[in-house]
């Protein structure tokens, strides 16, 4: 009975362009759509049941309300507010994007700041770059855009003048607007962060060479340095895109398989993250153009951090709409490119394979059914390897440096395919063997089998290829010789077993490779953090430790506001008094203590 009502009332729809919105008992808003001609569009979702979304449409909706705009943009731009107001419950739902920070440039206030924020305030018209889904890359990139651009770091809008900057203008880690009147040489710093934000990385090293260059006629050695440090920071944000993306074009490459869409984002030649975004459940019936336009459309409506181009593998449906919609919003050029074939196709070949190998792992953790596939997996290990039985106690390991320095090593444990942190262990290592990772994975080999007690692992992974195995080999004792010895190396996922020396290559998404990359994943993570805090250690301990009346409170507080030993050993005496809790007497000592020990 409703659906004729509903057809009743697509007949009498409009023939213009507009957006519509299938309603439900009580007025809820069930869907909302946009269209060139409205009734059309009605017609054709009622005469064209065949995914689940129509079904649920047809019975639950009691009748159909619509809108008739101008023209298709502006059809589409009030379908996007109205999406956002209304939340229905059966168009696509982008969730995931708050999950990440996103960077806030102030540009609402007098002197502009940088905010890292989950919660971005909607209703402010600012620019806002990201989400960044890696965390630690959006830190790296604020801390470098502090230091090329400096830009005020205290919180609230306005700005309070005051007679003295604070310990940040003091030592240099901000132009102190506070208390200079350079309101302009100020706004010069803010358009520099945002020309760069919006994709001007070159400019951005032409700027630093400049500078360093310029240090160095000045015989400012130490400034010099300093700037290729800037230019190595650069270099490090997010992860190399493949020589086709050097031309810097700044670009989002949308692909999309089942129920989930990936953007990569490409800035300077570099990935800077990859989202991956789940929509509701039936989307996936739908054609790959309307499921390319909605994630565009979904994911540009609430982000202004729009490059230069789009690539994907087919146009979205209404392409002309979408450019017309984002280059005003970008209030610039922006085009959207099908790639088949071509430099481009291997960005589109990345943002395909990540999301498929990410589905194959979402698949694997999944927890119905968990267990059997874990059993199947070690299997598969076991066939493949060689095995007499599926391995019920797998350790892996990996080594790390510092360019040579603070050399570790750590071994993870699994029994059963499921992580036994009680199996975890943590070798540091002869500074000697800095620059010789075969060699510290033989002294961790030696080191653990000496530790055992009882029978060996079944299965000892090593993170490497064939020197660190062989390196695991050699030094296996007795303790180790039933164990059975293999290596996983990176980018390809290949499998060298020993002692054959045989190199397998599986499809990466199969279930053996899944399990032992997860391993070794596990091992790669467990080795950088015990790296990490052992090198913070020695930096804290190094001298401060030293220095009489320096406790581990005035250590954190002297770390956190310099961020370094040397900063602190170049800072006035006034300056370092700044900190609470130091006065004349524990300034002096300190500075003459890091004097004598440089
Ligand atoms: S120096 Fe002034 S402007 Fe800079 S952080 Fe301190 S109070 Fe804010």
């Amino acid at each position: 009975m409703a659906e004729d009502s509903l057809r009743a009332a697509a007949m009498g729809a409009p023939t213009l362009p507009g957006v519509y919105r299938f309603l439900g008992t009580g007025g809820r808003v069930l869907y909302i759509g946009k269209a060139r001609s409205i009734r059309s569009r009605l017609q054709s979702h009622l005469s064209n049941p065949g995914d689940r979304r129509h079904q649920l449409l047809l019975e639950k909706a009691v009748t159909i309300d619509w809108t008739v705009t101008g023209n298709e943009l502006d059809a589409l731009i009030l379908e996007s507010e109205l999406v956002r107001i209304h939340k229905p419950s059966l168009n696509v739902d982008l969730r995931g994007t708050n999950l990440f920070p996103w960077l806030v440039v102030t540009t609402d206030e007098d002197y502009p700041r940088l905010v890292a924020t989950r919660n971005p305030d909607r209703s402010r018209i600012v620019p806002r770059f990201g989400p960044y889904p890696d965390s630690g890359n959006l830190r790296k990139l604020m801390a470098f855009l502090m230091e090329i651009h400096p830009l005020r770091r205290c919180a609230g809008t306005r700005l309070k003048p005051r007679p003295r900057p604070c310990l940040m203008g003091q030592i240099n880690r901000c132009p102190a607007p506070c208390s200079t009147n350079e309101p302009e040489r100020y706004q010069e710093s803010v358009k520099a962060v945002l020309r760069i934000m919006s994709g001007r990385w070159n400019e951005a090293r032409a700027s630093i060479l400049q500078r360093m260059r310029e240090a160095s006629d000045e015989l400012r050695f130490e400034d010099a340095a300093g700037y290729r440090n800037l230019l190595h920071r650069l270099d490090s944000f997010g992860w190399p895109a493949p020589e086709s993306a050097s031309d810097m074009v700044s670009r989002d490459v949308f692909a999309v398989r089942d129920n989930w869409g990936i953007v990569v984002q490409v800035r300077g030649g570099r990935f800077m993250g990859t989202l991956r975004l789940p929509f509701g459940a039936g989307w996936k019936l739908a054609e790959p153009g309307e499921r390319i336009s909605l994630l565009i459309r979904s994911y540009y409506s609430d982000n202004r951090d729009i490059p230069r181009e789009a690539l994907c593998a087919v146009l979205p449906e209404d392409h002309q709409v979408l450019l017309n919609w984002l280059r005003a919003r970008r209030e610039g050029r922006f085009s959207i490119r099908a790639v088949k074939t071509g430099p481009m196709r291997q960005l589109l070949d990345t943002a395909e394979r990540d999301l498929e190998h990410f589905l194959a792992r979402l698949e694997w953790k999944r927890p119905a059914g968990g267990k059997e596939r874990r059993q199947a997996a070690l299997e598969a290990v076991a066939d493949i390897l060689d095995l007499k039985a599926p391995p019920a106690w797998m350790v892996c390991l990996d080594a790390s440096t510092h360019h040579g320095d603070n050399p570790v090593a750590a071994l993870v444990s699994f029994r059963n395919g499921l992580p036994d942190r009680k199996g975890y262990r943590r070798f540091s290592m002869p500074s000697e063997l800095g620059r010789n990772d075969p060699g510290m994975i033989g002294e961790a080999v030696r080191r653990f089998a000496a530790g055992l007690e009882g029978p060996g692992p079944d299965l000892f992974l090593v993170d490497g290829g064939i020197a660190q195995l062989r390196a695991a080999v050699l030094a296996a004792s007795d303790s180790l010789a039933e164990t059975r010895f293999a290596a996983l190396a990176k980018r390809e996922e290949q499998i060298v077993t020993a002692p054959e020396e045989k190199v397998i290559l599986l499809p990466k998404d199969s279930p053996p490779v899944l399990i032992l990359r997860g391993i070794r994943d596990e091992a790669h993570r467990f080795v950088l953090h015990f790296h990490r805090t052992g090198r913070l250690r020695n930096l804290t301990h190094s001298v401060l430790d030293e220095i009489p009346g320096i406790g581990p409170s005035l250590k954190a507080a002297l770390i956190r506001e310099f961020g370094s030993v040397e900063r602190i050993a170049a800072a006035d005496e006034s300056v370092l008094c700044a900190v609470p809790g130091i006065g004349r007497e524990k300034a002096r000592r300190i500075l003459t203590t890091l004097a004598d020990r440089s």
